[in-house]
């Protein structure tokens, strides 16, 4: 294996999930939800699979599907896109890799926050990139999960091409406000650089909070690839759909390398999530409302057990801090729970590039079914 690939031989979540199941703990570390998603898709991607859409779907995507993005990207955002500016990808994932290596020469510069989710670090050293990311810190400043406007500049060179952005995050649990995306943005532009806009948790804000996309700013449309999946807003995070859309010429170099990554995408549950994508109001309204209550659950739960637990705005995820239980590093007691108490959880440290930025914060996922959160919260009753 290269050297610069040597730090990513394993994931965490497949780490923890493997632990989990080995010892029969309660799974809240991997995010993925424990129950499918609406059955209308389930029977729909079924019919497609049985009724002969089974071969190479055209590379950009299946066009219903092209023009649904589009369409929910008006309709939610009020984002005027073109179809054809659509591209089809094997999950948010690989959107964000294609992207990341379409837009950077070895030694080029990648900025983003840490904690991040896992995969920008391993795609920017896929790249060949550097990457700077700049400190999220539990309290402040620019609020819990905040960025310093200064530590922000610092990060940007004469080399940086993009901006990985993620609102809501991953795993903080912050949603950026337009003035801190306009900061973030404002930046890229002066310094030339492509906002790449991971907005899987688009649905998911809460206590009345607004996601607010950066291709929305002013002047930022223009210089924003947005990305999202279906694996998020579907619950069906194994079928690895997203898309990713932004200027023509941007979404011509990302599909330049999405055709030598995966060449194309899951043909049956393509025009299944067209329809999806279609669903009434009152579904995304529920995706938000129903994981606000077991984000409550959850946390409340935490708390009582005598972690310090930070506010969730956005996300299935919770962060703790595991200080007040005596524990001095997250790590340690990930490996320890499932054995300790039959709860899985995953170590924020393992997403920093300065671990000690997340030393003792450890993130749970609320996207299990309320009785299951409820099992969890019992036996972190029994935390010592
Ligand atoms: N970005 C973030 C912030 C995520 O949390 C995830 C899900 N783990 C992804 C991207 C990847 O999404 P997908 O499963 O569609 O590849
Ligand atoms: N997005 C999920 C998480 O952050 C799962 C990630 C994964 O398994 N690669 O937990």
């Amino acid at each position: 294996l290269v050297e610069r690939m040597r730090p990513f031989t394993s994931t965490i979540f497949a780490e923890m999930s493997a632990l989990a199941l080995r010892t029969g703990a309660i799974n809240l570390g991997q995010g993925f939800p424990d129950t499918d998603g609406p059955p209308s898709l389930l029977a729909d991607a079924a019919a497609n699979i049985t009724g002969g859409i089974n071969q190479y779907p055209p590379g950009p995507g299946v066009p219903a599907l092209r023009a649904a993005v589009a369409e929910h990207q008006s309709r939610f955002h009020g984002l005027s896109v073109d179809p054809d500016d659509v591209l089809v990808t094997t999950g948010a994932t690989e959107a964000i890799a294609a992207a990341v290596l379409a837009l950077c020469d070895p030694g080029d510069e990648v900025v983003t926050f840490q904690p991040y989710y896992d995969s920008y670090a391993a795609t920017a050293a896929l790249a060949g990139a550097v990457l700077r990311a700049v400190p999220l810190r539990a309290s402040g400043p620019g609020g819990p999960f905040g960025f310093d406007p200064d530590e922000l500049r610092a990060a940007f060179s004469a080399r940086t091409r993009v901006v990985l952005v993620n609102t809501p995050h991953n795993p903080t649990g912050t949603v950026l406000t337009a003035e801190q995306l306009t900061t973030i943005g404002g930046l890229a532009a002066e310094y030339g650089a492509v906002v790449v806009s991971d907005e899987v948790y688009e649905h998911m804000v809460f206590d009345g909070r607004a996601h607010v996309p950066m291709a929305t700013l002013p002047g930022m449309a223009e210089r924003t690839l947005t990305i999202s999946s279906a694996g998020k807003t579907f619950s069906v995070t194994g079928w690895k759909v997203g898309w990713v859309h932004g200027p023509r010429e941007l979404v011509a170099a990302v599909r330049a390398a999405k055709q030598f990554l995966t060449y194309v995408s899951g043909a049956p549950f393509q025009p299944a999530i067209a329809s999806a994508l279609a669903l009434p109001d009152a579904f995304y309204a529920d995706i938000a409302t129903s994981l606000q209550g077991k984000r409550d659950l959850l946390a409340d739960g935490l708390r009582a057990a005598g972690l310090t637990v930070h506010p969730t705005a956005g996300t299935y995820f919770v962060v703790t801090d595991v200080a007040p239980l005596g524990v001095t590093d997250g790590v340690d007691l990930c490996w320890r729970l499932p054995e300790l108490i039959g709860v899985a959880a995953v170590p924020v440290s393992v997403f920093c590039t300065d671990p000690e930025l997340g030393r003792t914060l450890v993130r749970f996922a609320f996207c299990k079914r309320d009785e299951v959160l409820t099992e969890a919260v019992d036996r972190l009753a029994g935390l010592p």
